[in-house]
């Protein structure tokens, strides 16, 4: 507000350099200047409204400072590394222009909401490649939908109440209930996983006309924006279940996996639907639990009117496989790789906290660069590593796919005829030993292109701590970052990677996981979709009523690169 009190009087600032330079004011002045030529006086005139047109410029562009809280500077900045990529230092690469940016991602974002709560909302759109997929039409409106009927049915309205109350009083008597209904998601496991099976749960919510409600646990509401408009999606303090959910399991009276194991299908059938049930889908899941893949046990679940769901697994895939889905999930996704990342563009904003993480760590290491790569490395193995055969790997695999150029470790200096390509690599890790790993090889050698090659780590937290704020934090706007970069090699089983991927529309190269603690050669593969991978999925037939692949029903979903018997979403076409 400052600058534009001071553009608008534009003349107001000249003064004292024009009377430097010329000896006389610009302001209107009636005492005594007549004796100036008529040429003078002209001349100050043109040096006034030119000087007051480039502040009236500046006051367009400053008036309304930019949503996302970026400052001026910092924007020009990130405005030169875009016209440097967009000038075609970055093959294949086009990122959005200022000005031409499509804020609302093609409609998938709704509007109406204050931005300076989430200032990532509408402003990731500046920090991010233009996506070359866009929602379908269809998407949007059942979108917009949804977001009505959250808020119609969302806490705090006459039909939450009611719900909950049918709730309270339910004594297992038979009635039918007929109002809104929900599907609650208990807060479980680690963030990567839950960003996975919270998606998961909202689309299925979808499919089934339901509204999702989300258990806020230790951290959600400090990690993730509110994606709905006018209404919360977090499950009031009140709400009477909530004590239970952290023992919910499969043997809980109300998991519907152990109902369907104690009642034969007859009994099933006469059974009034109770006001609610647990869903069990966390990965030591049993047969019975998995019959929620199958169309005759939703028809039973469609009429109960609270469904409480855990679990650890992107369970997308298989919902693709039941056929009372089919039609909807191909209207809403034509494009079926492209589910997890409308969904977590969607659904997923970061707060204001992880914004600050993730925009000052971009600005201060890998704005700028000609070309930006993530690498997310995850070892499961025991031991705190870092460890020889992780970074043998991943030097093979950015080797061989021409990710990374290659170091000549003979001479100390190469003729500078070649490329200055900037490369900027941005790691990710528990362990800070394999960036300063890789750091080193590129300062202590020349790579024999001639690229400048940067490498970058914001954490190195050693070991996993879910329950802390910070730790979480740090995990997401992490996620995040790699989510923005051009490439991206991640590692195999991990759903941290697979949130980067599906957030950027990335498809990666995957890390094969190591066996006896040796690089496994290939090293890596590209990926078939930038889909995460199911892993725990059923294999059974719900028809036939025995055991079958999975992955070997429909063109579209297929086993994954990563884990052989996991489940994943592909396009056919990139086969
Ligand atoms: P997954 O176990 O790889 O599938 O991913 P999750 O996100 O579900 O759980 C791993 C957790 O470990 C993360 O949520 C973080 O808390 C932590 N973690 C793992 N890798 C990293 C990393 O590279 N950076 C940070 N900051 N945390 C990590």
């Amino acid at each position: 507000m400052k600058r534009r009190e001071k553009n608008q009087g534009g003349c107001e600032e000249a003064p004292a350099k024009l009377a430097d330079a010329n000896g006389m004011t610009c302001s209107r002045d009636a005492d005594g200047k007549s004796g100036l030529s008529k040429m003078r006086v002209m001349g100050v005139l043109v040096a006034c409204l030119m000087i007051s047109s480039v502040f009236f410029s500046l006051s367009v562009v400053l008036r309304d400072p930019p949503s996302d809280g970026v400052p001026p500077d910092e924007r020009v900045l990130e405005l030169n590394a875009k016209s440097r990529r967009e000038t075609g230092s970055v093959e294949g690469t086009s990122h959005s222009v200022m000005g031409s940016e499509d804020k609302l991602l093609g409609g998938l974002l709704a509007t109406g909401f204050d931005e300076d709560f989430c200032t990532s909302r509408y402003g990731s759109v500046s920090y991010r490649k233009a996506s070359g997929h866009k929602p379908s039409p269809y998407l949007v409106s059942r979108l917009r939908a949804y977001e009505a009927l959250h808020k119609r049915c969302g806490p705090n309205t006459e039909p939450y109440n009611r719900a909950v109350e049918y709730l309270r009083s339910d004594d297992g008597s038979p009635k039918q209930f007929m109002g809104c209904k929900y599907v609650v998601w208990i807060s479980f496991s680690g963030l990567g996983n839950r960003i996975l099976t919270l998606a998961s749960t909202f689309l299925y919510a979808l499919l089934t006309n339901r509204v999702l409600l989300v258990d806020p646990g230790v951290d959600m509401a400090d990690l993730f924006c509110e994606p709905f408009p006018n209404a919360s999606w977090f499950l009031p303090l009140d709400f009477p279940l909530k004590d239970q959910f952290h023992g919910f399991d499969q043997n809980s009276g109300h998991c519907y996996g152990k109902m369907l194991k104690e009642n034969s299908p007859d009994v099933m059938n006469k059974m009034n639907p109770p006001s609610f049930l647990y869903l069990h889908l966390v990965h030591n899941y049993d047969d019975q639990d998995k019959l929620f893949f199958c169309e005759d046990e939703q028809s039973f679940l469609k009429e109960v009117p609270w469904l409480i769901v855990k679990s650890d697994n992107y369970f997308i895939p298989s919902l693709f496989l039941i056929p009372l889905f089919e039609e909807e999930l191909n209207n809403l996704f034509p494009e079926i790789e492209t589910v997890f990342h409308f969904l977590g563009q969607y659904l997923f904003h970061p707060t204001n906290p992880v914004w600050g993480l993730v925009k000052r760590y971009y600005h201060a290491y890998l704005s700028g660069f000609d070309e930006k790569m993530g690498i997310q490395i995850r070892v499961f193995d025991t031991g705190t590593g870092p460890f020889q055969h992780v970074l043998d790997q991943i030097l093979a695999c950015t080797g061989r796919e021409n990710l990374l150029p290659s170091v000549d470790r003979g001479r100390s200096i190469l003729p500078n005829s070649y490329s200055h390509k900037s490369k900027v690599v941005l790691v990710t890790s528990l362990s800070s030993g394999y960036s300063e790993h890789i750091r080193d090889l590129y300062w202590e050698n020349p790579t024999t292109t001639g690229e400048v090659v940067s490498v970058f780590q914001p954490s190195h937290e050693e070991h996993q701590q879910t329950e802390k704020q910070m730790h979480n934090q740090k995990a997401w706007s992490e996620m995040y970052l790699l989510s923005l970069m051009d490439t991206l090699v991640t590692s195999s089983w991990s759903t941290f990677g697979y949130v980067a991927q599906g957030l950027g529309g990335l498809r990666p190269w995957i890390l094969y996981k190591p066996e006896n603690r040796t690089a496994p050669d290939p090293p890596c593969q590209r990926a078939m979709s930038m889909e995460p991978c199911f892993h725990a999925p059923p294999f059974y037939d719900c028809k036939a009523k025995r055991g079958i692949d999975t992955g070997e029903l429909v063109p579209h979903v297929r086993h994954c690169e990563d884990m052989s018997w996991g489940l994943k979403l592909i396009n056919p076409s990139n086969d």
